[in-house]
């Protein structure tokens, strides 16, 4: 059976590309697509935004208005839209994938009381590669374990509006759970002037903003005499989409609760 697909943020970057990546996957259908309220391609067709010819799906600005029309709605937009379109998916009992970054403390909690009824897949990346890169950091984190400084160096457009991204938090994250280290406690990000020497247990992170950068992404494990470094570079934003979509395909046929990338690839 086809799975209905909603893809919210449609006029974005991401967004625009999940409509065509989900055109290209023969397990799913666009049935909806959203933009914000005040959007001037409300009422535009969806296909051709994303330079794909008419689709006959017009964009709207209010998930409410569609919410009989999709099974899964995908979703990259704004943490605050992510929250509002969370609570609806779970009052409706639609699935979701969430593909925004950038959630404070307080707005993950709203996010996981609003997703408690539903089934969602939730990464900060949802390229293939980088999942494979979590699956290889756990690895040389516990092989090298506490002889190296570990540093991560990301780099993305000058337009991402979030630092560290989160797919660099989720490197750190791996690690630091990997070394049994609490990432709050130890993470870096950035330095400047007196720093002092470095603390073994830290875990640095350090930022670049510029052009038109998709998302690399690069872990050091630094010790005396060598150095181990795990890095990915993605050249499109296909990689993302088309994982989301796998996603979105998956979740459907799943019982209500919190998934990752790692989970739909079988990783776990
Ligand atoms: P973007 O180009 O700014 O797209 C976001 C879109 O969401 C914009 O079109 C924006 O409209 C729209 N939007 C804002 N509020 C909305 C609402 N209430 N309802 C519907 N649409 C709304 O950003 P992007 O580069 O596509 O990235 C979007 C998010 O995905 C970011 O958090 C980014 O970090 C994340 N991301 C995740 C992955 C992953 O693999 N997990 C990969 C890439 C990006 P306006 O421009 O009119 O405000």
């Amino acid at each position: 059976m086809t799975v209905r697909i909603a893809v919210t943020g449609a006029a974005g970057r991401m967004g625009r590309i999940l409509i065509e990546a989900v055109s290209q996957n023969d397990a799913c259908e666009l049935t909806a697509a959203i933009e914000r309220p005040e959007s001037s391609l409300i009422g535009a067709d969806a296909g051709e935004l994303a330079g794909l010819g008419k689709n006959g799906v017009v964009i709207v600005g209010d998930v409410n208005s569609v919410i009989n029309d999709f099974d899964v709605l995908i979703d990259f937009t704004v943490p605050a839209a992510t929250l509002a379109n969370a609570k609806a998916c779970g009052a409706a009992g639609k699935g979701m994938v969430i593909g925004t970054t950038g959630f404070n403390a307080e707005q993950k909690k709203e996010l996981d009381a609003a997703i408690a009824p539903i089934a969602i897949c939730q990464a900060s990346n949802f390229s293939t590669g980088v999942n494979l890169c979590f699956k290889l950091l756990d690895m040389a984190a516990r092989v090298l374990g506490d002889d190296v400084d570990i540093e991560i160096v990301e780099a993305h457009h000058r337009h991402k509006i979030d630092a560290p991204s989160g797919t660099a938090l989720s490197m750190g994250q791996v690690v630091a759970d990997a070394l049994g280290r609490d990432l709050e406690k130890v993470a870096v990000y950035g330095r400047e002037g007196q720093t002092g020497a470095r603390d073994r247990e830290t875990i640095g992170f350090a930022t670049v903003r510029a052009g038109d950068i998709v998302g690399d992404h690069t872990v050091m494990f630094c010790a005396d005499g060598e150095r181990v470094e795990i890095t990915h570079k993605a050249s499109s934003r296909m990689s993302f989409a088309r994982g989301a979509v796998r996603a979105a395909a998956w979740v459907s046929a799943q019982a209500a609760g919190r998934y990752d990338m790692q989970d739909v690839l079988g990783l776990k």
